[in-house]
């Protein structure tokens, strides 16, 4: 789950991670009012939407005035605004962060993210912040310095002085920098975060530093032990399909392919990703229907499925083991029946009552693909969507 960046600041903020003061507001009205009571003369009109690069995109602008604040505010709330993360149809604003303007000296990069390969938590730190951090990775990757944390341990003094150092934030500077570093690893810590990221830690005329980006990532199988984190899920910002199939305890994630998959078990739905590519098509989603599939289940599935207008054809490939054929092939045909399928529909079952399911696909009279193998299933599908 990702948040918006003002409850990231406001995450921070308990941290010990010094962020600018600021209101989130979703009128224009209220943008004013936050300016004012903010008080200053420069003022930063800031998007919320669940993606990043927005102020390349036009969803961050600085105002020198009362009036300046309400003209962005009227131009940013309810802009479609498209970043290289949001896809070309953009996302629609529909909340702001007012805050007061920072005087930047210089602009750096913090992260605190899992290291899979290392099984330890990794701070990165960069000299290059405010930009595409993917970028100075790839054309500067010198300019990225890592440590690596035994979350046994935590963050060291000795490791966070190293990375204020190592990219070149001012000795007299480094203290604070270092309590910043500390406050994030914490953060992330505390909150099952899987990414936490600064970009841009700033660095003010004054010597202070400063939190004025703030990016997260959680784990959604940690939620349910962090309400207060869950607290702050914006519907808005999701998937709506996503948001249906979870109602149904439907693991579903919106790809860009034309075959509808529907399966059961992660690792089998990986699986059958793998293979249908492997024959030269591409996936439209991932969805495990679980354990329990149920014949309600099975039609919800597919009609989230088909409600992605990019999906040519669906592959449904089973385990049963638990979850016996019979009772998943009963579930197609309604689903088939219900949503009046009009796409070519390739299945596969294996395990308990393979026989009885594949009996009751073939004399339901649907025109309904048997596949033996992954191979075979994988070949039919990819052919019947060309
Ligand atoms: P995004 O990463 O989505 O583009 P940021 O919050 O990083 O959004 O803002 C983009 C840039 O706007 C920052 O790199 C910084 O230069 C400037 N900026 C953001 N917030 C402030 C602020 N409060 N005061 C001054 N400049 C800001
Ligand atoms: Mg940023």
């Amino acid at each position: 789950m990702k948040i918006h960046e003002y409850q990231g600041k406001e995450l921070l903020k308990r941290f010990g991670v010094v962020v600018p003061r600021g209101f989130f507001c979703q009128s224009v009205d209220d943008a004013v009012k936050a300016a004012q009571a903010l008080g200053g003369k420069v003022w930063v009109v800031k998007a919320q939407i669940h993606a990043g690069g927005r102020g390349k995109g036009g969803g961050v602008k600085v105002a020198k005035s009362l009036d300046e604040v309400r003209q962005y505010a009227q131009q940013i709330l309810g802009m479609q605004l498209v970043t290289h993360q949001t896809g070309p149809e953009g996302q629609k604003v529909r909340r702001l962060l007012i805050e007061e303007g920072a005087d930047i000296r210089k602009e750096y990069y913090v992260a605190v993210l899992t290291d899979r390969r290392t099984q330890k938590v990794a701070v990165m730190a960069s000299s290059e912040g405010g930009m595409d951090i993917e970028e100075v990775a790839h054309s500067t990757p010198e300019k990225i310095i890592t440590v690596f944390v035994d979350p046994a341990d935590g963050l060291s003094d000795a490791q966070a002085t190293g990375l204020a150092s190592g990219i070149g934030i001012p000795a007299a500077s480094q203290a604070k920098a270092v309590t910043a570093l500390k406050g994030l690893y914490a953060c992330y810590m505390e909150t099952d975060a899987a990414l936490a990221e600064i970009n841009p830690l700033i660095l003010e005329g004054n010597g202070d530093i400063k939190a004025l980006d703030a990016k997260f990532n959680f784990d959604d199988n940690a939620l349910y032990r962090i309400p207060e984190i869950f607290a702050f899920r914006d519907l808005d910002e999701e998937d709506p399909n996503e948001i249906e199939a979870s109602k149904f305890g439907l693991a579903y994630i919106s790809l860009d392919g034309n075959i509808g998959c529907l399966v059961n078990g992660a690792g089998l739905a990986m699986a059958t990703m793998d293979v249908i590519k492997l024959f030269g098509g591409e996936p439209a989603n991932f969805l495990d229907v679980g354990g329990g599939a149920t014949t309600e289940k099975v039609t919800e599935a597919f009609k989230i499925m088909l409600k992605n207008t990019n999906v040519k054809g669906i592959l449904v490939n089973i385990f049963g083991g638990i979850m016996k054929c019979d009772t998943i092939a009963n579930g197609v045909i309604a689903a088939v029946r219900e949503t009046h399928l009009n796409v070519p529909l390739v299945v596969r079952m294996k395990g308990t009552n393979e026989e009885l399911g594949t009996k009751l696909l073939k004399e339901s009279g649907l025109p309904i693909i048997s596949a033996d193998t992954m191979a075979d299933a994988a070949a039919k599908i990819v052919a019947a969507v060309q």
